[in-house]
């Protein structure tokens, strides 16, 4: 593969230094197909080094108040903030997302993830009770568990791994973070920025490189008590067994296979873009995006006609064109890899209604080589379809009709995943009824993807184990002690 002439060459960020590393790997744009970037190959040693960094740090940083902690955490938001632009083009350009995603979406919710940790850890109260005839008091303590490993995947990248950083830190515990190798680009540039915001040396550690190597290493390292995994279930099933004879605690955000539910009541003006979105942002490279749509028979044919019709409008092409809807997959093996399941679709005889094998892609020059595909939309496919069973993650989705609304709901729930489902009805029974049915952690209803932080986040089934948002995180980066006083 061509080499661009100048590389960005990214390094360790360990101890408050960034560090060389012996071996490096390509990573490339995923819009022009171009290496542009070399990244740390990390593995044992540089892993090692990180942790005893984190280590020397904790019983500084756990000792903090949690005001201090919060202030020094504002501060680094203030600080991206201030570079949205820059951390936007850089994530633009390293993921293969739109600029607009990743300026609306990507580091506004990272600076909102380190202010509402800042935040929330300031209002936490512990449990207190009494037993009078006892003469005793009981109360809870929350500590931080030490030095939290956190491993975060290609799709959002920034997004992810301030979602774990901030809380991790925010609790007093400190951190060696994995981005994926993929996508380390903005994680390094929030490291400069460590600094000026006050952190002290050795509190956040990023270790750049692969799973197979940095990643193994981390969770695998005995002084490494907690690891916060977001990625796919196979990794998670691994990592599982990786970490088992250590009984780390592990919290494990997976894969999706997302269904919309739109009843013959539902809002079609409404439902119609927000299931585009959900089907087709950021590529469909969001594990909360949709991808099985069942639709009530009396209106499927009104229903896909305005859908087919909406994504047709979508347009693919240079992600930093902000009147670009949908820019390049991750990678050339992804691209293939989604493709590949609309041609299985077409072999076992499903409809491409558009998309993938239908219409042309009409790139600008610069993209020739870059990993593009457009909206593709399935239908007359069976439920035992691999596109309706497996995690696609790319922009593929499905429509199927139904009738009743027992039916969907057992069809829905067919899946070995249970992340998230939205459920489009203007009749409020129904949709609390089938919310309450369906075996999935979130259940929007006429929206989708509107997140309050507060709540719980999170998978059932193949989709993940544990819980994260203010509450869930603060229990899960902390261990809790009952102390019983007899007075
Ligand atoms: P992945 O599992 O391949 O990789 C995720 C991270 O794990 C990367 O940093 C990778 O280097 C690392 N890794 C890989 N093998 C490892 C190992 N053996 N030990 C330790 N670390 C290892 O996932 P991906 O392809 O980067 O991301 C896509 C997946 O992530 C999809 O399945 C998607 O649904 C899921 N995801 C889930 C959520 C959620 O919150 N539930 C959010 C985003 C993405």
């Amino acid at each position: 593969m061509a080499h661009s002439k100048a590389l960005l060459v990214l390094e360790n960020f360990i101890a408050g230094k960034f560090v060389p590393c012996s071996s490096y790997i390509d990573s490339y744009n995923p819009s022009t197909g171009d290496v542009y970037c070399s990244v740390p190959d990390s593995g044992k040693e540089e892993v090692e080094a990180a942790v005893r960094a984190a280590k020397d740090a904790f019983p500084a940083w756990s000792s903090k108040s949690p005001l201090e902690r919060s202030r020094i955490m504002n501060k680094l938001a203030d600080l991206i903030e201030h570079d949205l632009e820059e951390f936007a083009q850089a994530e633009s350009k390293d993921q293969g997302k739109t600029i607009t995603f990743a300026r609306t979406v990507d580091i506004p919710r990272a600076v909102h993830n380190l202010r509402f940790f800042a935040s929330s850890i300031l209002h936490h109260t512990t449990e207190c009770t009494e037993m009078a005839s006892m003469g005793c008091v009981h109360y809870t303590s929350r500590e931080p568990v030490g030095v939290a490993g956190l491993i975060s995947p290609w799709n959002l990248p920034l997004y992810l791994l301030t979602w774990k950083i901030a809380p991790a830190i925010a609790c007093g515990n400190t951190v060696v973070a994995k981005p994926s190798e993929m996508t380390s680009v903005t994680a390094w540039m929030m490291c400069k920025l460590l600094e000026k915001a006050g952190m002290p040396h050795g509190v956040v550690n990023v270790v750049f490189g692969t799973g197979a190597k940095a990643g193994e290493a981390l969770v695998c390292h005995p002084d490494v008590p907690l690891i916060s995994f977001t990625g796919s279930t196979l990794t998670a099933q691994r990592i599982t067994e990786k970490s088992a004879p250590h009984c780390k605690k592990l919290s494990l955000e997976l894969g999706g296979k997302n269904p919309a539910i739109v009843f013959d009541d539902a809002d079609l003006s409404q439902c119609i873009p927000t299931t585009l979105r959900s089907s087709f942002a950021n590529q469909g490279e969001i594990c909360l995006c949709t991808s099985r749509i069942f639709v009530q028979r009396g209106i499927y044919s009104e229903f896909v006609k305005r859908f087919v019709a909406e994504a047709k409008k979508w347009k693919v092409g240079n992600p930093s064109d902000p009147t670009v809807n949908m820019g390049a997959l991750i990678s050339k093996e992804h691209l293939e890899k989604v493709r590949s399941y609309v041609k299985r679709a077409q072999a076992e005889g499903a409809r491409i209604l558009c998309g993938e094998g239908v219409d042309s892609l009409d790139l600008p020059a610069g993209n020739h080589k870059g990993y593009f595909m457009l909206p593709t939309i399935i239908t007359e496919v069976r439920d035992e379809s691999c596109c309706m069973q497996e995690e696609i993650f790319g922009p593929v989705t499905c429509v199927v009709a139904f009738d009743t609304e027992e039916e969907v709901v057992e069809r829905a729930n067919g899946v070995k995943y249970g992340l998230a489902a939205t459920v489009w009805s203007s009749n409020v029974g129904r949709v609390h009824r089938v919310a309450r049915r369906l075996q999935s952690g979130l259940v929007w209803t006429n929206c989708w993807l509107v997140r309050d932080l507060n709540l719980p986040f999170g998978g059932m089934k193949a989709s993940g184990i544990g819980r994260e948002g203010a509450k869930d995180s603060y229990e899960f980066f902390t261990e809790v002690k009952t102390i019983t006083i007899k007075h």
